[in-house]
């Protein structure tokens, strides 16, 4: 059986998001230094909430740019679009995957590894929006059909964090797949994590002020628990070289994720060109 992408219209509704409040909630878990601040004006949502899917291109993303959402929410569900086979190490950074979701709390049976001929890991290697769509659109429609339909979707922005090309793509296949989820599941909203000019996404923990100070608006979680993050990395022992290690500790990602919501249509940022009119699934 085939489904059918298309492109849809805006239907985002200033006039009734114009007469939202602004809302502000707060919690604070201090037994694990976590913080979550969701700053909401003139938005339908507060960020991601509910039951949560992940979408990563290569084992290690989660923790070494979505700790701060790890650590502060409960309900999440992680697809991993490669098994990060660059060095042909893809077995073992499955495995990988699977321990360091474990300690963020994530069991095995939430994590989804992506073993695709298209989507192989590389900086070299292009991989087709449309398929990673259809990736996003299956573990949508497999976690709807086990009961445990997603409120929110979680991924790169079309900057992907470092620049690497997959992280990119996997925003993108986001983007184009987002029209068709959104009828299947009215309930999902997307959100984008904000990539920093290089000065702020070195700052380490010093950058919760900095987003704080520049985008007040964005949605915002924090976690203090560096420990948690760099104790993930070791367990992607095929990949926690020196100058990850320093990543770990002076990276903003260890410390703060900042959110944008996308919008329930395609995005502007995919370039018309490169974007399907119509993709079957
Ligand atoms: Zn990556």
């Amino acid at each position: 059986m085939s489904h059918g992408i298309k492109i849809l219209e805006p239907s985002f509704d200033d006039t009734k998001a114009s007469r939202a409040c602004k809302v502000i909630r707060s919690s604070i878990n201090t037994n694990k230094l976590n913080f979550t601040i969701t700053t909401a004006k003139m938005r339908r949502s507060t960020g991601p909430v509910g039951c949560i899917l992940l979408v990563i291109a290569h084992p290690d993303d989660e923790a070494m740019f979505f700790s701060p959402l790890l650590m502060s929410k409960e309900n999440i569900h992680v697809l991993c679009m490669s098994t990060g086979n660059d060095q042909g190490l893809g077995r073992e950074r499955c495995d990988e995957l699977r321990a360091s979701c474990f300690s963020y709390g994530i069991s095995a049976d939430k994590v989804t590894i992506v073993d695709d001929p298209l989507l192989q890991d590389g900086m070299e290697i292009d991989w087709p929006e449309p398929a990673i769509a259809v990736h996003v659109y299956n573990k949508v429609c497999s976690m709807q059909s086990a009961g445990q339909p997603p409120q929110s979707l979680v991924t790169f922005d079309e900057i992907g964090c470092s620049g690497h090309p997959n992280h990119i793509a996997t925003f993108r296949g986001v983007c184009v797949a987002l029209p068709q989820l959104i009828q299947i599941a009215p309930a999902l909203t997307a959100f984008k994590l904000n990539s920093t000019n290089i000065v702020r996404k070195y700052s380490g923990v010093f950058d919760i002020m900095v987003s704080c100070l520049l985008a007040p608006d964005d949605y915002m979680d924090i976690s203090l628990n560096v420990s948690q993050v760099y104790n993930a990395m070791t367990l992607h022992k095929t990949q926690f070289v020196w100058y990850r290690r320093i990543f770990v500790l002076i990276s903003r990602f260890s410390y703060v994720n900042t959110y944008t919501e996308l919008p329930r249509y395609v995005s502007p940022a995919i370039d018309d060109s490169l974007r399907p009119v119509s993709l079957q699934l």
